[in-house]
C-alpha cells in the first residue's frame, strides 16, 4: 500500500500543526491533569474552521473529509497532546443521527454537536454489561407518547461536560433482541451524575436513571431494533478511531531523563545498552502504529471492510504503550514511583502518570481480550470465543 500522502491531505497535515503549535499550550495540556481530557476554548476553536463538520461522512451531508485526512487529524493532534477526547464521541452520535434519527433530532442535535456547542456521552455499559453490551438493563417502557427510563450506566464518560447522551435500554426480550436506543439530554428530570475516577486519574462517571420521563421524539431507530443502532455506532466509533500515539510523549520524556540522569558509576543511563534497545523498540512500535493506522484508513477509503484493521491498531497500540510504560518507570528507579506534584519526581512525573493511565487504555473503546476475539474470528478463521 502506499501511504504518500496527497496534497489536500499534506495540507491539512500543515494546518493542523500550525493550530497545535499556536494553541496546544503547555497551560492547556496542564489544564487536562483534571482528568477530562476536554477543553471548550480548544473545542470551539476547531468547530469554528469547521474540522467537526468535516468529519461527518458526505453521504450524511457533512464535509466528508478523507479517512487518511482523519488519520492526520488524530495524529496530529494526539502528537501535539490535544485533550480531544469528545470529538469522537461527537462525530459518532452526530453521524449515527444523520444516518438513523428524525428530522427532530437532525434539527436539534446535530448542530449543537457540530457547532462545538454540545458535547455527547456514550451510555452503553452498564455494572453487568460492558463487553457483553447486549446484556443490557436499563428499561425503558412505554406510556402514551412518552418513555419512563430506570436504571444505571456505568463509564459514562464526560457526562459531566455533556448536554446529551445516547442510551441504549431494553424495551423488551432479553440480549440483542428488545434493545431501543435514544437520545436523552442530560437536563431531563431524574438523572444523576456521580464521578468515577480512574487509576489513570481519568475522571469518567457513573449515571443514574430514576424515572426519567422523555418523549418519543427522541428515540433514534425503531423500537426493538436498537441492536441496529448500536451497529452504526460501532461502525463510526471504528471509522474514527485512527491512531493512537501515547507512547511519543512518554519516549521523548524517557529520552531526556536518560540524557539528564546519571548511572551509579557516573555515566549518563543513556549510555545503557539496554535503556537504549528500549528506547528504539518504542520508536519502532510507534512507526508500526501509524502503519496500523493509515492501512486502516486506506481500507475505509476503499470502501472495504476495516473492522478487524481497527482492532489490531488499537490492541497493538494500548499493549505496547503499557510495555513502553513499564520499560521507562523502570529506568527511573524507586524515586519513578512518585506522582505528578510531588516536588521531587523525575520529569515532574510525567512517567509515573503514564504507567497509570497505559492500562485503561486496553479497556476502553474494547478490552485487549475482545479485540484479540475480534482478529482471532474474523481474520484467523479460528472458532467464536464462547
Ligand atoms: C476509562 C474508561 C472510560 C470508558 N468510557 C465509556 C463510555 O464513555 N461509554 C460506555 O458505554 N462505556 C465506557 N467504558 C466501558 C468500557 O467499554 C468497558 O469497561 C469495557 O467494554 C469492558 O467492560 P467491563 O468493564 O464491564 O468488563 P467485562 O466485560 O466484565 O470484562 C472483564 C474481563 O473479562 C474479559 N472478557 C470479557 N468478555 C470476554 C470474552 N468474550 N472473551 C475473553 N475475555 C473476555 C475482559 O477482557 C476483561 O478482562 C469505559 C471504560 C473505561 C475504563
Amino acid at each position: 500500500m502506499d501511504f504518500s500522502l496527497t496534497s489536500t491531505e499534506q495540507q491539512f497535515r500543515d494546518e493542523l500543526r500550525e493550530f497545535c503549535s499556536e494553541y496546544v499550550t503547555s497551560e492547556v495540556k496542564e489544564l487536562t491533569r483534571n482528568g477530562t481530557l476536554h477543553n471548550w476554548e480548544l473545542h470551539r476553536k476547531m468547530a469554528d474552521r469547521g474540522w467537526l463538520w468535516g468529519a461527518i461522512p458526505a453521504e450524511l451531508g457533512g464535509g466528508g473529509r478523507s479517512p487518511m485526512e482523519m488519520a492526520v487529524f488524530t495524529e496530529e493532534l494526539q502528537l501535539a497532546g490535544a485533550p480531544i477526547d469528545a470529538i469522537g464521541n461527537i462525530v459518532l452520535v452526530a453521524s449515527v443521527i444523520l444516518e438513523l434519527g428524525n428530522d427532530f433530532l437532525k434539527s436539534e442535535v446535530v448542530p449543537k454537536l457540530l457547532n462545538g456547542e454540545s458535547l455527547a456521552s456514550l451510555g452503553y455499559s452498564e455494572p453487568e454489561a460492558g463487553s457483553d453490551v447486549a446484556a443490557c438493563r436499563t428499561k425503558a417502557e412505554r406510556d402514551g407518547d412518552e418513555w419512563i427510563i430506570n436504571g444505571q450506566k456505568m463509564w459514562t464518560t464526560m457526562a459531566h461536560e455533556a448536554d446529551f447522551v445516547i442510551l441504549l435500554t431494553r424495551t423488551e426480550a432479553p440480549k440483542h433482541r428488545g434493545l431501543t436506543m435514544f437520545i436523552v439530554p442530560f437536563t431531563t428530570p431524574g438523572i444523576e451524575i456521580q464521578p468515577v475516577w480512574t487509576i489513570g486519574t481519568e475522571r469518567t462517571n457513573a449515571t443514574f436513571y430514576d424515572n426519567v420521563r422523555i418523549n418519543d421524539r427522541w428515540r433514534i431507530g425503531e423500537v426493538n431494533k436498537g441492536w441496529q443502532v448500536m451497529l452504526a455506532c460501532l461502525k463510526y466509533e471504528r471509522g474514527f478511531a485512527g491512531g493512537q500515539y501515547p507512547s511519543v510523549p512518554l519516549i521523548e520524556a524517557a529520552h531526556h531523563h536518560a540524557e539528564t540522569h546519571t548511572r551509579p558509576d557516573g555515566t549518563l543511563l543513556i549510555h545503557d545498552s539496554v535503556l537504549r534497545e528500549q528506547l528504539v523498540r518504542a520508536m519502532i512500535d510507534v512507526e508500526a502504529c501509524r502503519v496500523l493506522a493509515y492501512r486502516t484508513a486506506a481500507l475505509a477509503a476503499a470502501g472495504g471492510q476495516f473492522g478487524v484493521e481497527g482492532s489490531m491498531t488499537k490492541l497493538f497500540s494500548s499493549e505496547r504503550y503499557q510495555q513502553h510504560c513499564d520499560w521507562f518507570l523502570d529506568m527511573q528507579g524507586p524515586e519513578g514511583l512518585l506522582r505528578w506534584g510531588t516536588p521531587e519526581a523525575p520529569n515532574d512525573g510525567e512517567i509515573e502518570e503514564n504507567w497509570r493511565h497505559a492500562p485503561v487504555t486496553t479497556i476502553y473503546g474494547g478490552t485487549s481480550e475482545i479485540q484479540r476475539n475480534n482478529i482471532a474470528e474474523h481474520r484467523l478463521g479460528l472458532p467464536r470465543a464462547r
